[in-house]
């Protein structure tokens, strides 16, 4: 859905910042600072640019590949990651951390300062989108290009306007940053005032239990600041409910994002049945078929199914009270740095969570493949239903603002075709493929280069051919579960660490 990496490096910095706050490296005049910072904030925006006037001029040549709006995109996402380094920039180097933390009672409400510091990063960010609009608006004023596969149907939609562009981006990105800073400032009242009335003893199990009410209540939220809204009753809601339903998995609701069919994606939030909603995106239900849609979701029942979140969830918490009982190990060798090594523990652990979470993150993408293909693969050998699916059930709500007519879910569903067994050996090899080709067809919708990771998600390629694999061979299947299992070992062993370093004498 939209990704929480950017926000997760810009909390860190300021984390960072304020256990241990120090002047600039450079004491310019105010003035300057305030023009070197405006230069900054528009640097990657007049980079995007030029990188965007670039591709217009090539899209008007004869034989330009589609394929380079997926490489900008990835441009512009990349450059808003550089306006982390705008952050440390402005904290470490100009005078803007000092100067602002040193703003009357921002040093208990730093929720006041850190959105201050945030406002430069956030121009930037606007300045990003406000370039990648222009250019995909000029690319594709009327939705023209928005399928170069006419043989699969989606529908021509006109890229938004600037401004509901412009929303759905800001409500995509800025609820991280703000739910957590803020959860972040009530906890540290919390804690200072159970420490000013003398009940210290109480602060670490208060901490820990908050932390545990943001990881349930974030998907409140989130659901709530993203523009989302339920799948509507109909033969399509109902059979996902089944899907859920037969691994058990019970949750709060099913609901569709809009992203004004830019953004094909679904996802599962929450640990727990009290707060596991499945999202599902606009673009994603249009561009998939029946089959396809069906494994997505099975993909995202398969992430609960085994559940991820919790391990996501208990290896964090397991390495963040490693690493403080560490530091504190070292800080009573070395009294007197208090501040150094606190500024230092949000170093290490930020990192260890970037690049930690990244590598188990990938690893439980594949196991929710796997089970999403083994999933398709118990559907497809069961002999097909005699009768035609259920026709429309739900008449849609002009209010929603989203035209009737690109409401696919409302549609019936033909009565799928049975596996086409000459082509399809096994059932397995069936699950594995349908699962493949949502893929796939997500990659080609967005132009994504096939063989490009992202932070929580393996390569499309390297996906793909896993699904291969393990449905042609038992042996990659024995392999593949040693490695899951070894995944488990490690998070337990995490557990077990942070156990014995928390009751250390
Ligand atoms: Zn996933």
């Amino acid at each position: 859905m939209f990704s929480p990496l950017q926000s997760i490096v810009l909390i860190l910095l300021m984390e960072m910042y304020t256990a241990f706050p120090r002047p600039g490296i450079l004491s310019l005049p105010p003035l300057l600072s305030a023009a070197l910072e405006i230069a900054l904030v528009l640097l990657p925006v007049t980079t995007a640019f030029f990188a965007g006037r670039k591709l217009l001029k090539q899209s008007a040549s004869p034989g330009f590949d589609a394929g380079q709006t997926g490489l900008f995109d990835a441009a512009i996402s990349r450059l808003r990651m550089g306006t982390c380094g705008l952050m440390a920039i402005n904290l470490w180097v100009l005078n803007f951390g000092q100067w602002v933390w040193n703003i009357n009672g921002f040093h208990e409400w730093r929720i006041a300062a850190q959105a201050i510091w945030l406002i430069p990063i956030l121009v930037s960010w606007c300045g990003l989108w406000t370039v990648s609009h222009y250019v995909h608006r000029r690319f594709d004023p009327n939705g023209q290009n928005a399928d170069p596969d006419p043989g699969i149907a989606v529908g021509n939609h006109a890229f938004p306007a600037w401004r509901p562009y412009m929303l759905m981006n800001l409500r995509g990105q800025i609820p991280f940053l703000a739910i957590i800073l803020l959860a972040d400032q009530l906890l540290r009242l919390a804690v200072n005032g159970l420490n000013n009335s003398g009940l210290q003893s109480y602060a670490t199990a208060g901490s820990l239990l908050a932390t545990l009410v943001l990881f349930v209540a974030l998907p409140w939220m989130l659901v709530r600041c993203w523009d989302s809204r339920p799948l509507p009753d109909g033969p399509l809601r109902r059979e996902l409910q089944a899907l859920a339903a037969k691994w058990k998995i019970k949750f709060t609701d099913i609901r569709i994002v809009n992203t004004h069919y830019l953004i094909p994606n679904a996802a599962v939030l929450g640990p727990g049945r009290i707060s596991r909603y499945f999202l599902i995106t606009d673009l994603l239900l249009e561009s998939l078929n029946h089959d396809e849609i069906l494994a997505v979701f099975a993909h995202e029942v398969g992430h609960a199914h085994h559940r991820h979140i919790v391990r996501y969830i208990v290896a964090l918490t397991a390495l963040e009270l490693i690493i403080i009982s560490l530091t504190g190990l070292v800080m009573s060798y070395w009294p007197g740095h208090d501040q150094l090594f606190n500024s230092l523990d949000i170093v290490i652990v930020g990192m260890a969570f970037i690049s930690g979470f990244s590598r188990i993150s990938r690893q439980c993408e594949h196991q929710a493949d796997w089970f999403a293909a083994r999933h398709m693969a118990g559907e497809f050998a069961r002999p097909p239903a005699p009768a035609p699916r259920p026709v429309i059930m739900a008449i849609p709500d002009p209010s929603d603002g989203i035209a009737a007519a690109h409401m696919p879910w409302f549609l019936e569903f033909e009565n799928p075709a049975p596996p086409d067994q000459s082509t399809s050996p096994t059932p397995l090899m069936a699950g594995a493929g349908v699962m493949a080709d949502a893929l796939m067809r997500l990659s080609e919708v967005t132009h994504r280069p096939l063989d490009k990771p992202d932070w929580m998600h393996p390569s499309i390629r390297d996906r793909v051919n896993l699904l291969f694999r393990l449905a042609n061979s038992p042996d990659e299947c024995a392999r593949f579960e040693r490695r899951m299992k070894r995944l488990n070992k490690f998070v337990y062993g995490l557990v077990l660490l942070a156990m014995v370093l928390m009751f250390w004498p």
